[in-house]
């Protein structure tokens, strides 16, 4: 059931009214701000999580036993809940804050297991021309509902309560982001979704992808937001990030855009342009506190001042950057103050806000932000597990800032209540001073019981609430054979940057 703008309509909960919710909740010491914005934009359910070990806050660390109780879409309060309201046991149960994905490509899930019959590619740059930019021109509206549909729902699945995509199908801009928005609707999933400005397939793709971009900010969706999205300085004319930069301005958003991820984007910043990718960006007024900068492998110390300085946030992406080979991004250790020869934090000008993304390698924050850490601890960039959820948190600010909810990603009363109950039971005892242990050292999506966005119960005891996943995934394994066939007769992509070729 759509209504105007593709929303799927939810499931109501018996229970009572809206208005006897509020009033509990406000008995309970609600937020009562928060209570008469969820009015306006969010479904008029009412829940209490009850029993559960409560995870307030990531960063820093905040531990509570109490029941938590949502009304309106929103967190209504944090303590006994009042009579009147369901109630879902949650004993034996870590509830914790929805985690967020600051960096995905959801178009690319049909191609786990994809065949690959080229000759194997030797660095980054032929990884984007043999697998990624065929794969894109490959996806038409089909391929890329069905894509954001498994993709989605592995990440809902996973605990990911809000995906901040980037997408890319040059034969199918037009109308591409509300294709996913759609499918995410369905799930109720949370996202922050752009569509990647290049000049790599021509200007006309180009101009498509900016008006793609507009024309999806223009919309108004009560789970979905956007931002202007460009894919990276060296797919990008002039002209275009010119247009791109105009575009985000007129719209008040940040741009999404990859920089530096492989030596390649300095090297053509530098052939075509005489300065590096980050003065390059910033020149062109790219930089500032609403952008998202995807890995920034290959930046140099005044690179990560300058990002520093602007506010930009940047999503590192641990797997996807050990998977390519492109190396380790220094910004995570900017992001965290290094330790003097005392053991004392080295005070910094201003500290990075890293934050962290798959790069399309799923939508399993918990699994990503462990993963991280070890490399992270190799690289001598951590030296605690309180590093990752000091970065998931910010995960939650970024896509706060989209939404004008600051205090998303945390449970606290007015704050939005997407929430995750984990059934994990600590075989050692666990507080607020070693949850972080347990969550690099322990959690996992396997524990992940109840799914909760914007209030409404889209995850339950490990199935989706909303949609048959049976039918989607075999929906998606048909879709899958006839994609990999379509791609089998694209040829690799001849754009090439400017500059020393990358070995
Ligand atoms: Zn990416």
């Amino acid at each position: 059931m759509n209504d105007a703008h593709g929303e799927v309509s939810p499931p109501r909960q018996a229970g009572p009214s809206a208005g006897a919710a509020q009033a509990g909740a406000a008995q309970a010491g609600a937020a009562q701000a928060g209570a008469a914005q969820a009015s306006v934009d969010a479904p008029a359910t009412s829940l209490a999580l009850c029993g559960g070990t409560v995870v307030t806050s990531l960063d820093p660390v905040r531990v509570v036993q109490a029941d938590v109780v949502i009304a309106g879409g929103r967190i209504a309060a944090i303590g006994e809940a009042p009579p009147g309201v369901p109630r879902r046991d949650c004993s034996q149960t870590l509830v914790l804050p929805g985690n967020v994905c600051a960096h995905h490509h959801l178009y690319s899930a049909l191609s786990r297991g994809m065949p690959y019959r080229l000759a194997p590619p030797r660095n980054f740059l032929e990884i984007l021309q043999r697998v990624w930019w065929r794969l894109d021109r490959a996806l038409g509206q089909t391929a890329v509902r069905t894509s954001a549909l498994v993709a989605g729902l592995d990440a809902l699945r996973a605990g990911t309560t809000t995906v901040i995509d980037h997408h890319a199908s040059p034969n199918f801009i037009d109308g591409s982001l509300d294709v996913i928005a759609d499918a995410l609707a369905e799930l109720g999933l949370r996202s922050v979704l752009c569509y990647e400005v290049t000049d790599r397939d021509g200007a006309s793709r180009a101009e498509a992808g900016v008006a793609e971009n507009r024309r999806f900010l223009s919309r108004k969706r009560r789970l979905a937001r956007g931002m202007m999205g460009a894919h990276a300085s060296f797919t990008l004319s002039g002209e275009t990030l010119a247009a791109c930069v105009d575009a985000a301005a007129a719209d008040s958003v940040g741009i999404h855009i990859h920089v530096a991820e492989d030596g390649a984007d300095q090297y053509d910043a530098k052939a075509s342009y005489g300065v590096g990718v980050v003065e390059r960006l910033g020149a062109a007024g790219v930089l500032g506190e609403a952008a998202l900068l995807a890995h920034c492998v290959h930046v140099g110390e005044p690179e990560i001042a300058a990002i520093a300085a602007s506010g930009a946030a940047v999503a590192h992406n641990a797997r996807s950057n050990m998977n390519n080979r492109v190396g380790y991004s220094p910004l995570t250790r900017a992001g965290s103050a290094p330790l003097g020869s005392d053991g004392s934090p080295v005070p910094t000008p201003r500290a990075a806000r890293v934050a962290f993304g798959t790069d399309g390698i799923g939508g399993d924050m918990i699994t990503e932000s462990q993963l991280a850490y070890f490399r992270a601890v190799e690289a001598g960039a951590a030296t605690s597990p309180a590093w990752s959820l000091e970065r998931l948190a910010e995960g939650a600010r970024i896509a706060g800032r989209s939404f004008g909810e600051p205090l998303l990603g945390q449970i606290t009363p007015g704050a939005p209540a997407d929430l995750t109950v984990a059934g994990y039971g600590p075989p050692t005892p666990l507080s607020e001073a070693n949850l972080a242990g347990h969550w690099v050292f322990g959690l996992s999506a396997q524990h992940v019981r109840d799914v909760i966005v914007a209030g409404e119960l889209v995850i339950a005891d490990g199935r989706s609430t909303r949609v048959d996943e049976t039918k989607i995934a075999e929906e998606a394994a048909r879709e899958a054979v006839r994609l990999w066939a379509r791609l089998d007769e694209i040829p690799p992509h001849p754009f090439t940057p400017k500059g020393r070729p990358v070995s």
